[in-house]
C-alpha cells in the first residue's frame, strides 16, 4: 500500500496551491499536498503552524483565501460542511451526556432520516467495531475515557465518510491508554478502509499510526513522507530537529570525490560522509546524526570513518538504553545512546569517563538548510 509512489492512483484529496489569511496575517501558505485513499495521514508541527486550519477548510468551517482543495477530483469550495463525505471528531468528543451510546452513535442517522432497521444494523456495526456492544445502553459519563474515545469514533463513523478529520483525538488520555489506543485507531482505520487525517502534538503517535506525516512550518509543509523516511533522511535541520533526538552540527563542505567532509570545529577531525547533490567547496552545510547511530567506547575504535574523543557530562537512564551527553575539547556537546547491561551495571560509561564516539560515513545526513 503505497499510492504515493503510483503514478496512477487518484488522490482523495488535493490541497492545490492552498493560501489562507486572517487579515494580513497568512496561516496557510501557498499548500500543496495530495493525500491518497485508505490513508492515515498525519499533520505535525508546532502550535500555530497551520494544522487546525488545515482541518477547518477541509471540513468546510473556513474557506481557502487563494487556491483549491479538490475531494475526489471536485472542487469542495461550494459544498456546505454537513454535504461534505467528511467527518471530524473534536479532541472533546463532543458527546451528548443525556444520551445513551447507542443513541449518541445513531444521532446523524437519525437526522439524516436513515430507515430504523439500517440505522440500528449500522449502529451494531459500529458498536462492534469499537468493541462497545456490552456498553450500549450506558451514557458517556458511565464508561471510562478510552471508551468514551471509542464511541466518539463509532459515532464519526457512524454515516461512512470518505474522511475523517481528528484533532488530537487521544489528548485525552494518559500515556499507557493512549498507545494502546494508537493500535485501536489503526486496527479500526484499516477495517474501514476510511482515509484519516490526524493532527497531534506527539510526533511518537503521529510516526506509529500515519502511513505518511506532513511536518509543518509557518503554514507550509516542509517535508511529507513515510515515518521512516521522515526520521532516517530528513530534507532539513528543522525537520530532523522536530523528530527525535538528534546531534545538529554547521560547518563548511568539502567535497572528496564519492564522499563529503565537513570542517566544523577547530581541533577536531573533518565529518564524513555521503555527499550532498550540488554542494561546492566552502559552503555553509549542516549534518545531522541521531544519538543511537553513535557508538561510544572506551578505546579508540579501529577503521570507523569519524571518531571523536571527548568527556562523559550527563547521562540519561532509560531502562533499556542510556543516553550520554559527551563534551568535547572545543565545548560542543554530542549525544550518544548505548545499551545497558543490567547484570553488570546500571550503564556502560560514567560521569567524566572520557570516551570515543564513533559512526560510519553513512551513519548521518548531510543538509543543506
Ligand atoms: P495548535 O497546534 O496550537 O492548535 P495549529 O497548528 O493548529 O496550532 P492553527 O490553529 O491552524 O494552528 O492556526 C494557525 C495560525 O492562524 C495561528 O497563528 C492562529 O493564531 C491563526 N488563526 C487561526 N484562526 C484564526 C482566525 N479565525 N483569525 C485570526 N487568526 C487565526
Amino acid at each position: 500500500f503505497a499510492p504515493w509512489n503510483d503514478p496512477d492512483a487518484k488522490p482523495l484529496i488535493q490541497f492545490k496551491n492552498v493560501s489562507k489569511r486572517f487579515g494580513d496575517f497568512t496561516a496557510i501558505d501557498d499548500l500543496t499536498v495530495d493525500i491518497f485513499e485508505r490513508e492515515f495521514f498525519a499533520l505535525l508541527g508546532p502550535s500555530g503552524c497551520g494544522k487546525t486550519t488545515m482541518m477547518r477548510m477541509l471540513a468546510g468551517f473556513e474557506t481557502p483565501t487563494e487556491g483549491n482543495i479538490l475531494l475526489a477530483g471536485q472542487d469542495i469550495a461550494p459544498v456546505p460542511p454537513n454535504k461534505r463525505a467528511v467527518n471530524m471528531m473534536f479532541q472533546s468528543y463532543a458527546l451528548f451526556p443525556h444520551l445513551s451510546i447507542w443513541d449518541n452513535i445513531a444521532f446523524g442517522l437519525k437526522r439524516d432520516k436513515m430507515p430504523k432497521d439500517q440505522i440500528a444494523a449500522r449502529v451494531e456495526e459500529m458498536l462492534r467495531l469499537t468493541r462497545m456492544e456490552k456498553f450500549a445502553s450506558r451514557k458517556p459519563h458511565q464508561v471510562s475515557g478510552g471508551q468514551r474515545q471509542r464511541v466518539a469514533l463509532a459515532r464519526s463513523l457512524a454515516k461512512a465518510p470518505k474522511l475523517l478529520l481528528l484533532d488530537e483525538p487521544l489528548g485525552a488520555l494518559d500515556k499507557k491508554l493512549r498507545q494502546d489506543t494508537q493500535f485501536e485507531l489503526m486496527d479500526i482505520q484499516e477495517k474501514t478502509g476510511t482515509t484519516f487525517v490526524i493532527v497531534t502534538h506527539d510526533q511518537e503517535e503521529a510516526m506509529t499510526v500515519a502511513s505518511r506525516v506532513a511536518v509543518m512550518d509557518h503554514g507550509q509543509i516542509v517535508q511529507v513522507a513515510t515515518p521512516d523516511v521522515i526520521y532516517e533522511a530528513p530534507n532539513s535541520t528543522y525537520v530532523a530537529d522536530f523528530i527525535g533526538e538528534v546531534n545538529l552540527m554547521k560547518g563548511k563542505a568539502d567535497p572528496q570525490g564519492d564522499s563529503l567532509q565537513m570542517h566544523w570545529a577547530e581541533g577536531q577531525p573533518a565529518v564524513v560522509g555521503s555527499p550532498l547533490a550540488g554542494a561546492s567547496k566552502g559552503q555553509d552545510v549542516h549534518y545531522a546524526i541521531r544519538p543511537e547511530k553513535v557508538s561510544i567506547s572506551a578505546e579508540k575504535p579501529v577503521d570507523a570513518a569519524n571518531a571523536v574523543q571527548g568527556k562523559v557530562l550527563d547521562i540519561a537512564y532509560l531502562g533499556n538504553i542510556s543516553t550520554y551527553h559527551v563534551e568535547l575539547a572545543g565545548g560542543q556537546i554530542i549525544k550518544a545512546q548505548a545499551a545497558n547491561n543490567r547484570r553488570i551495571s546500571r550503564r556502560a560509561f560514567t560521569w567524566e569517563d572520557q570516551v570515543w564516539l564513533s559512526w560510519t560515513a553513512t551513519a548521518g545526513v548531510f543538509l543543506e538548510r
